[in-house]
């Protein structure tokens, strides 16, 4: 299949600013603040992440899912659970 989106309808799928909804937060299983996490490991702070309890997410996605910003929170989590495990 191929796909062939407008310019218009690729911006959909960009990543937006957060506007706070907290939504991230209700849908994380394991009550977690990802976007937190996420804020902290793009600010390069992998010692809030740990204190934000990176290590235990569990990897469900809800919170990429949910988000209406289309924030790659999964994405920046795995990516700082990778270096909290490889520091070890
Ligand atoms: S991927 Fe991790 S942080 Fe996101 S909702 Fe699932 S457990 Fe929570
Ligand atoms: S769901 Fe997305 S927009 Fe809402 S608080 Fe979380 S990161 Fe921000």
């Amino acid at each position: 299949m191929i796909l062939a989106l407008t310019r218009e309808e690729t911006k959909i799928l960009e990543e937006q600013n957060c506007i706070r909804c907290s939504e991230c937060l209700n849908a994380c299983p394991v009550n977690l603040q990802p976007i937190s996490i996420s804020n902290a490991y793009r600010a390069g702070d992998i010692e809030e992440t740990k204190r934000l309890g990176v290590l235990n997410c569990i990897d469900c996605g809800a919170c990429s899912y949910i988000c209406s910003s289309k924030i790659d929170i999964l994405g920046d989590i795995r990516a700082v659970k990778q270096k909290v495990l490889e520091s070890r």
